[in-house]
């Protein structure tokens, strides 16, 4: 395992910091900055317009205009879908200074945002593109003599709250299926993330994007979020974050305009590895289904349920795997992992590893901090974990690998389900039987077989349970930005 030594800096443009409103870049109306850091080093890369309640009565304003009276809605379908397929290749032709960008802000390996996000984010946009002509009604064989048909309308103005853990993507999986529908847009990215979300915004404005369509609005949870959860004249709130936060944006909806709600929450995965799956495919699987993205995917696999019959080898060398790992500069090319987000995240990784100590699990590896600036944490592997454990029951969301053992199926199947969350799941054989039969029995809303964080912009995603509500992606995400309406009309 390398440290976490550091190449210098490099000299990232920063071109876009403050608030977009209507189409112009402006200050909130507060004046307050506040400051964005780089996780590697924990220094501050520069200040970004803080947005307060005054901001998000302008932007839901601007929106609101956008929607009723702009040319948006007016526009041709497949305008929309040229408007979204040309920021789609505003993107892809800067690609790698955005994925320069996102690795500064977020600490992710610079290969891997290239490799990874950027084109996945392209894909959602274009995907999406591909539907705005595409959003029909049906026409309905009601009884008597009416014709009856139905319309997908826009929901109006959608407010999008995102993490930090994947920004980009997160705002084209918000963005894509909003825009596609018609709808108009206030965001607002994660306070640890905002630069990528307000350079996109500059290629929103080089796009083409009518005044007010997208407002982007960088600022903190408990203000500018709550703000966005709270408003009255907002008619749908797009949720990903933690599921204590997703209660709150909740509790907001119900206690102000029932506005339509669609959260994308936490998780525990089980991902379950028999002992007849091939081996190799299965520890470095799900090695990956836990490490990547130094552990900050909220689909991540960690509950790791081995066959007891192929354990003490899978531990093993899973072990031998995680001490391989390569940490440490995001922008060096051989960097499998970078650091956590930010110093909270970094503790609370810190937390749950000293809690799977005291409650007695087996630490096989890693369990400490790398190098000594930046929240770079070693990878970490504890052995006989039990499922009443902290480690096998919170979400850590970090690199902290949990192995159980298990003996048969059944049993299996009803502890990988004995959690809050349902959003994904895995299974690891050779036999179809039981890949199926898993398959049908876990609660989740999705489950990867012989693979894992296999994403496309076609195939939903989203949980069961206090994983969530709605879906995202593919033709389930399109609903969730739509409302049907019914037209009934007498014919004489
Ligand atoms: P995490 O704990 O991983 O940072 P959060 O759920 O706190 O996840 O954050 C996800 C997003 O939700 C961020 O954009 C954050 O600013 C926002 N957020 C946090 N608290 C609130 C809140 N009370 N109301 C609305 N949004 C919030």
């Amino acid at each position: 395992m390398s440290t976490a030594t550091l190449a210098p800096q490099r000299a990232i443009p920063i071109t876009a910091t403050q608030l977009l409103i209507n189409n112009r870049w402006v200050n909130a109306a507060s004046g307050k900055t506040f400051p964005t850091i780089n996780p590697a080093t924990g220094e501050e890369i520069c200040q970004v317009a803080e947005a307060g309640a005054a901001d998000v009565n302008a932007a839901v304003k601007a929106a609101r205009t956008a929607f009723e009276r702009g040319p948006w809605r007016r526009m041709g379908a497949s305008e929309r879908g040229r408007l979204l397929n040309k920021l789609a290749d505003l993107i892809e032709k800067n690609a790698d200074e955005i994925a320069q960008l996102e690795s500064l802000d977020n600490g992710k390996p610079y290969q891997v945002a290239l490799a990874a996000d950027l084109p996945l984010t392209i894909a959602c946009f274009r995907y999406y593109a591909g539907w705005a002509d595409k959003i029909q009604g049906k026409t309905i064989p009601v009884a008597g003599n009416y014709f009856c048909y139905t319309r997908l309308e826009p929901v109006g103005v959608v407010g999008q709250i995102i993490p930090w853990n994947f920004p980009l993507l997160m705002q084209a999986w918000k963005l894509g299926p909003a825009l596609a529908c018609g709808n108009t847009v206030v965001m607002k990215p994660a306070e640890q993330t905002p630069l990528t979300a307000l350079r996109i915004g500059e290629l929103l404005l080089e796009a083409g994007f009518p005044e007010g369509v997208v407002n982007l609005l960088p600022g903190y949870g408990p203000t500018a979020g709550q703000a966005i959860a709270r408003h009255m004249d907002v008619d749908k709130v797009a949720f990903t974050g933690s599921t204590e936060v997703g209660h709150l944006i909740m509790e907001a909806a119900a206690q102000t305009n029932l506005k339509r709600v669609t959260l994308e929450l936490g998780g525990k995965s089980p991902n379950i590895v028999f002992a007849d799956a091939d081996m190799d495919k299965a520890i470095e699987g799900s090695h990956f289904a836990l490490f990547f993205n130094q552990g900050q995917c909220c689909c991540a696999g960690s509950r790791t349920f081995v066959e007891r019959k192929a354990y003490d080898q899978f531990v093993e060398r899973s072990v031998d795997r995680a001490k391989r790992r390569t940490v440490g500069d995001p922008f060096s090319p051989d960097t499998e992992q970078g650091p956590q987000v930010d110093q909270d995240q970094f503790n609370k990784v810190m937390s749950y590893i000293d809690a799977g100590k005291r409650e007695g699990a087996s630490l096989l590896c890693g369990g400490s901090r790398v190098g000594d600036r930046g929240y770079f944490v070693a990878p970490t592997v504890f052995a006989d974990v039990q499922d009443n454990m902290k480690i096998a029951q919170e979400e850590i969301f970090g690199p902290v690998m949990s192995i159980i053992p298990f003996d048969s199926l059944d049993e299996v199947v009803e502890r990988a389900n004995n959690t809050i969350y349902g959003l994904a799941a895995a299974v690891w054989t050779q036999d179809i039987t039981k890949a199926h039969a898993i398959a049908g029995a876990v609660r989740a809303g999705t489950v990867w077989v012989n693979c894992y964080d296999v994403f496309d912009a076609g195939a939903p995603f989203g949980g069961f349970k206090q994983s969530g509500i709605g879906r995202e992606l593919g033709e389930y995400g399109l609903q969730q930005y739509t409302e049907v309406k019914t037209v009934t009309v007498a014919l004489g």
